[in-house]
């Protein structure tokens, strides 16, 4: 029987890329191969000459067709010779992994994102108002407190179904808004399964008439912002037991804050403000339970001198292989 590959990909929409995806059926047994689209219809190439290349990375189970049918996450190169696309930032991550493996770096990235209604309001306010202040909806539960949770119980279910390192999910602290996790696992594999889970949300959301919106400040005013808190370690900060490996993380981190403000996430000024959790975008500080630090240490990290930190700058709507390649080329570049 011929079966369903859904080829998955990032376009070229600034300044953040949209997921973009369509369907090759292909003949029982045969492996999903590589593919092409009309550039120009996603800002990645001119109308003279459109064509782009699909390049499989990355294929699993897809959840929502069964059987046989599979997602393929691929990343796009030029068709004219092969050579990964600018917009391909799998590619560059790739390299800085390879680079460093020796370090064994791993990642674990709590996604956030918003619900919204079609018309823009987040799912769970009032027509035109606003609901009560933030305080009861944080890992919430009943009616008023919060929404949408069917769709999350879709997407959590799909996520294990294909067979991604979903590790839990929560409700946030605005209403409308919730949280999952990948992880623990090296840079291309948590952004590719981060890729995935992301299109699966969508994907299954549509199914509801509901908005997935990945904006670090959806809601102006007294409401939370939307991260992906990167937590990581290397060897050396998992197994030593003095914390000198996590504080050195930290300290060579804090001598590059606006290449990685730059590439955490568009809107990030309006996010890191120095309220709600966060730390002011321009002013860097790491700490011990400190959700108030661009970097938090956990308690029981700094019990044992060994484990993670939590870089808490990234943006929802950042993109993982860029945050997590500047993450590998900052601490492992520093501790040699
Ligand atoms: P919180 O909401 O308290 O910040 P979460 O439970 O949402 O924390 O997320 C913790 C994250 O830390 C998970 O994504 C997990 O994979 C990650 N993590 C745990 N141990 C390590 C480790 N040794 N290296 C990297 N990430 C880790
Ligand atoms: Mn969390
Ligand atoms: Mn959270
Ligand atoms: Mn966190």
């Amino acid at each position: 029987m011929a079966y369903q590959a859904e080829y998955i990909w990032l376009d070229g929409t600034e300044p953040t890329p949209l997921l973009r995806s369509k369907t090759k059926i292909l003949a029982d047994g045969k492996e999903p191969p590589v593919w092409g689209f009309d550039g120009s219809s996603t800002n990645q190439a001119t109308g003279e000459s459109s064509d782009c290349e699909l390049q499989p990375v990355f294929i699993c189970p897809d959840p929502i067709r069964g059987g046989d049918n599979v997602l393929v996450l691929c990343d796009v190169h030029l068709a004219q010779d092969d050579k990964p696309h600018p917009t391909n930032t799998r590619w560059t991550c790739a390299k800085a992994a390879k680079k460093y493996a020796k370090h064994e770096m791993i990642f674990g990235i709590e996604q956030e994102y918003t619900f919204l209604k079609p018309n823009g309001e987040p799912l769970g306010f009032p027509a035109g108002g606003f609901p009560g202040p933030q305080g009861p909806y944080y890992c919430g539960v009943g009616t008023g407190r919060v929404v949408a949770r069917e769709i999350i119980e879709e997407h959590t279910q799909a996520c294990i179904d294909a067979g991604l390192m979903i590790e839990g999910t929560n409700a946030e602290v605005m209403p409308g808004q919730w949280e999952f996790q990948i992880g623990a696992a090296d840079a291309l594999t948590v952004s590719d399964h981060m890729y995935i889970a992301r299109w699966l949300l969508h994907r299954i959301a549509e199914d509801y008439d509901v908005v997935v919106s990945f904006a670090a400040k959806p809601q102006k005013g007294d409401w939370n912002g939307a991260g992906a808190h990167t937590n990581f370690s290397t060897k050396a900060m998992r197994e030593d037991t003095d914390m000198k490996a996590i504080e050195a993380a930290c300290k060579a981190i804090g001598k590059k804050v606006d290449l990685h403000i730059k590439g955490y996430g568009h809107d990030i000024e309006s996010r890191l403000t120095g309220a709600h959790e966060t730390a002011p975008y321009n002013k860097f500080s790491y700490g011990v339970s400190n959700r108030a630090a661009s970097i938090r240490i956990p308690w029981q990290v700094s019990r044992t001198g060994r484990g993670y930190a939590e870089d808490r700058r990234p943006n929802a709507n950042c993109d993982p292989y860029t945050v997590t390649r500047l993450l590998l080329e900052t601490v492992c570049s520093a501790a040699g």
